[in-house]
Order: C-alpha cells, then sequence, then structure tokens
C-alpha cells in the first residue's frame, strides 16, 4: 500500500518501519525532519499524504492534530484513509473525522496501547472508530503494526475506550503502590503480598504485569529505577483527557478525578516527571498518612 506517515516519534517512527518491513511503500513527514531508515521523508505533511491510500498520524495532542489534518485533507484523493493513531481529546477526534467524510474520505481515531516497545515489536493493540469500509481498508495495517484491533464503533469510540481503559489503568496502579505502601508499613513482606494479590480479588494488570515493586513479579520499569516504561507524564495526558470528556457529558468519575490530581501533583510538583507512572510506589512509600 501507499501510505503516508505525519509524525515518526517515538511510536510512530517503529511503527513506520514495520510498514516498510512489510513492504509498504511509506513516505514521512516530521517537524524534526526526522524518520526511520526506508521511510521517504516529504517537505510537508500535504507533500506527505498527496497520492497516499492510507494517511497514518501520531502525534502529541489533539490541537496539532486539528492543525495537520486540516493540512492534509486538502492533499488526499476520495476513497483513501484518514487514520490517526494518536491519543488525543473525543472532540478533536469526531471534528477530524467529520471534516474528512465531508472531503470524502474514510477517518479512523485509532489510539494504542503497548506503548514504544509494543510500536517496536509491533504489538499494539488498537481501539479503532469510525466506519466500516475504512476499518477495513486499514486493517492488514493493524495486522503489521499490532496483534489486535478492536472496532469500538463510530468516530471518537476509539479514544473513548482508550481514555476509559487509562482511566482505570491510573486509578489501580496508585491502589496498588498505596496498597504496597501500607503493607510495607505494617511489616508484610512484598513478595508475600504479591504472591496473594497476584492470585485474588485484588489483582490488575498493574499487580500481576507490571508490579511497582522492584524484584517482585515480571520484570517492570520498577526494575530498572523507574525509567518508562509508561511515563508519569503521558497517564497524566489520558487522565486529563477522561476528565475532559467526563465534564463534556456529565459523568461522575471521582477515582479518575482523584488520580488526575494525584499524577498531576506527582508530575508537577514532586519530581515525577520522566519517571515510569509506577513511581507512584516510592512516592507513597516517602510519606505518612495525609489528606490526599
Ligand atoms: P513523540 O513526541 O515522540 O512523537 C510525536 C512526533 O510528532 C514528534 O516526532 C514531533 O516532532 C512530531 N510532530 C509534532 N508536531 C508535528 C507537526 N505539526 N507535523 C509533523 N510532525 C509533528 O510522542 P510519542 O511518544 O511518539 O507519542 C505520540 C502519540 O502516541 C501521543 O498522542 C501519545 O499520547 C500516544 N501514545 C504514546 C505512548 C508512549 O508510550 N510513548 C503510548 C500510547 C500512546
Amino acid at each position: 500500500m501507499k501510505i503516508g506517515f505525519i509524525g515518526l516519534g517515538n511510536m510512530g517512527g517503529p511503527m513506520a518501519a514495520n510498514l516498510v518491513a512489510a513492504g509498504h511503500a511509506v513516505t514521512g513527514y516530521d517537524i524534526t525532519g526526522l524518520g526511520p531508515d526506508g521511510v521517504t521523508m516529504a517537505a510537508d505533511a500535504p507533500a506527505a499524504a498527496a497520492g497516499a491510500q492510507v494517511v497514518i498520524t501520531m502525534l502529541p495532542n489533539g490541537a496539532i492534530l486539528r492543525q495537520v489534518a486540516a493540512e492534509v485533507i486538502a492533499a488526499m484523493a476520495p476513497g483513501s484513509v484518514l487514520l490517526d493513531c494518536s491519543t488525543v481529546d473525543v472532540a478533536s477526534a469526531r471534528a477530524v473525522a467529520a471534516k474528512a467524510a465531508s472531503a470524502g474520505l474514510g477517518a479512523l481515531d485509532a489510539p494504542v496501547s503497548g506503548g514504544v516497545g509494543g510500536a517496536q515489536a509491533g504489538t499494539l493493540t488498537f481501539m479503532v472508530g469510525g466506519p466500516d469500509d475504512a476499518f477495513a481498508m486499514a486493517a492488514p495495517l493493524f495486522a503489521v503494526m499490532g496483534q489486535k484491533a478492536v472496532h469500538c464503533g463510530a468516530a471518537g469510540n476509539g479514544q473513548a475506550a482508550k481514555i476509559c481503559n487509562n482511566m482505570i489503568l491510573g486509578a489501580t496502579m496508585i491502589a496498588t503502590c498505596e496498597a504496597f505502601a501500607l503493607a510495607d508499613k505494617l511489616g508484610l513482606d512484598r513478595q508475600a503480598m504479591f504472591d496473594v494479590v497476584s492470585t485474588s480479588s485484588g489483582q490488575s494488570w498493574s499487580m500481576t504485569s507490571y508490579c511497582p515493586a522492584p524484584g517482585i513479579g515480571p520484570k517492570s520499569p520498577a526494575d530498572n529505577d523507574y525509567q518508562p516504561g509508561f511515563a508519569a507524564d503521558l497517564m497524566l495526558k489520558d487522565l486529563r483527557l477522561s476528565q475532559d470528556a467526563a465534564e463534556g457529558v456529565d459523568a461522575d468519575t471521582p477515582m479518575g478525578q482523584l488520580a488526575a490530581t494525584l499524577y498531576a501533583r506527582f508530575v508537577e510538583e514532586e519530581g515525577g516527571k520522566g519517571r515510569d507512572f509506577s513511581a507512584m510506589l516510592p512516592r507513597f512509600e516517602k510519606r505518612g498518612r495525609s489528606k490526599p
């Protein structure tokens, strides 16, 4: 397939490289001018999009997506598909999809989970919103870049699934970390705590697959001095998106709201920027009982 790829950073770079390795012709654009080997770099975003059957974007936020989409939609041929894999607000995803549809394009919002490791290994999970025919056209690309693509419904539903998932993740990581810190103070050995919880009703992905306690459970960022992994800053971004969305539809999400507040404090005031999101455990270790 002829593919345009805009935003070749930590995630987009390896995703584009995997498409090249699978035999697709990828023309890329990034404001840094940098892209992986095998990607033909274009002078600007419309040049990367021109003539492509699918244009993929992997950008930092909704404002940048709206700006890039406005440029590339005009350059895309009717019937081609604009596939945004960035994590952005639901409103931006829906606005871009509507603009693309009115230009005769298919549009999909397809944020991912799996992080940089998943992007490199081609094992991402895609959560996809948009029409069936566009989903069918992008399916072979999802198969190259990921291991699973779930069609979640209409435009914006991929972003909705992503922020709901990560709202659960943020809250369960905090709950897991505060429970380890409590267990420490109660004299409960961390390995024993893991052995019980990982096979009991308190278990979650945060405990069993990404244990925040160093030396316990499978290898995780905790075993690498909390180098990300999934940075606390990105978790904060996703939690804020969840709270913006909740505000927009009048949904009551007190756990998500508190998780957003705690990650904001951690990232902006407590040195958590650039650390893995599981570094909430050393944060709790140092603290005594206080109001949240
Ligand atoms: P990144 O900052 O490494 O990459 C973004 C790229 O977009 C950069 O290379 C930047 O130069 C480029 N860019 C910015 N503005 C541009 C423009 N106007 N035109 C062209 N290129 C532009 O970020 P990332 O980690 O690759 O994340 C990308 C998206 O994926 C984000 O929305 C993020 O929330 C999401 N995401 C990241 C992870 C992760 O673990 N890194 C996991 C899941 C989802």
